[in-house]
């Protein structure tokens, strides 16, 4: 028996992340490239301070004022609205999924997605013994909705991951999919609709919020770490009938979300005009990056997020370290031959540009 006695199948596995580099230009993880202003920071600050005046007490298990600004949050985004019974939040939608799978997958129970996709999802599934179960995407990374449904109705998951926009791809799903794939899954499974990079979406692409009313079997999972510019924050969410809220109370640790953590969301919530303010500026920039890579003759993936998938390199790699060289952080990920870059402010797509241009030249 080796030491430490890890888990056989968890043996030799390297932990997840992206390598935190201390470069100038960081584009590699799809945060938002602008931080709080000094209002906001300083609201921040008050209420971090209120809440450590309590800190010999637990927080409130329920963090109820908490889900009842993300409810409101997100009833902008459905006519139905949202109200705080279909809301539950953990640190970052990675745990909110981790928790989805605790309480609807388990051994003897099947996870799908559609590959390529979120790395992060086989390892929810591992780490729950949930069976993993990656169809394919098409060759434009649309899904192929009559193979979607043939998969879900073979497999029989309990669980259905589908990010819209996807990851790496920014593939946004038309709402007929999400209503396809909810109604191939029927109510022996959940369909989670992974919005991390909802707000980025462009304009008339719906969200799956406003499904909610008519399919008690899906979820749609939110964070603040993206357009809400609050990576650091760990603050992921989301909305659901609230009986698969309440499922999820079953599984979570007793108070997941510290007193810190609930006042400073609630804080950044106060202030989601000035945090989101952004995401327009950020879209357009995207547009702007898609067409200029468009232009250099690349491979781009239509994206409805805050990154781009372009390609195709016959050696990735090399063009990832020499971006690194000159001192722009890229995310190598996604199929073979393509790289991701996160749209950042318009000197640090500058800085890009100028990077990929000179890797180019040397490399041509
Ligand atoms: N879903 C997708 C598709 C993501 O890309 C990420 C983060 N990269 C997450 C969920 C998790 O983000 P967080 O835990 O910060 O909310």
């Amino acid at each position: 028996m080796t030491f430490p006695p890890l888990r056989e199948e968890l043996r030799g596995i390297e932990p997840y992340g992206a390598p935190q580099l201390d470069v100038p230009v960081q584009l590699n993880v799809n945060e938002n490239p602008y931080g709080p202003s000094a209002a906001c920071i300083a609201d921040i600050a008050e209420s971090a301070a209120q809440a450590a005046a309590t800190l010999n007490r637990y927080p409130d298990r329920e963090f109820v004022a908490l889900r009842e600004q993300l409810a409101s949050y997100l009833s902008k985004d459905t006519p139905a609205g949202i109200v705080p019974e279909q809301v539950w939040a953990a640190n970052g939608s990675n745990e909110v999924m981790l928790q989805l799978l605790q309480a609807f997958g388990g051994p003897g129970r099947t996870a799908v997605s559609f590959a390529p996709t979120y790395s992060m999802y086989p390892e929810y599934a591992r780490d729950t013994n949930t069976r993993w179960v990656a169809g394919h995407r098409a060759e434009d990374f649309s899904l192929d909705l009559d193979a979607a449904r043939d998969l879900v109705k073979t497999e029989r998951p309990s669980v259905v991951l589908l990010p819209s926009p996807n990851n790496p791809t920014g593939t946004a799903l038309p709402p007929e999919a999400v209503a396809v794939l909810c109604e191939a899954t029927g109510e022996d499974g959940v369909v989670v609709v992974d919005e991390a990079y909802g707000e980025f979406r462009r304009t008339g692409v719906p969200s799956a919020l406003e499904l909610l009313a008519t399919y008690r079997n899906l979820v749609v999972t939110r964070t603040m770490s993206k357009a809400f510019a609050g990576a650091g924050l760990r603050l992921g969410y989301l909305a659901a009938d609230p009986a698969i809220c309440d499922a999820i109370r079953v599984v979570r640790l007793p108070y997941h979300l510290s007193a810190v953590t609930q006042a400073v969301a609630l804080a950044a919530l106060r202030h989601a005009d000035e945090l989101l303010g952004k995401v327009d500026e950020l879209r357009a920039e995207r547009d702007a990056l898609v067409d200029w890579l468009r232009a250099q003759q690349y491979d781009v993936a239509d994206s409805d997020a805050n990154y781009v998938l372009f390609g195709r390199f016959a050696d990735r790699h090399a063009v990832w370290q020499g971006l690194l060289e000159r001192g722009v952080l890229i995310r190598e990920t996604g199929p073979d031959g393509w790289l991701r870059v996160s749209v950042g402010t318009p000197d640090e797509m500058a800085a890009f540009r100028a990077a990929l241009t000179d890797v180019n030249g040397e490399r041509a």
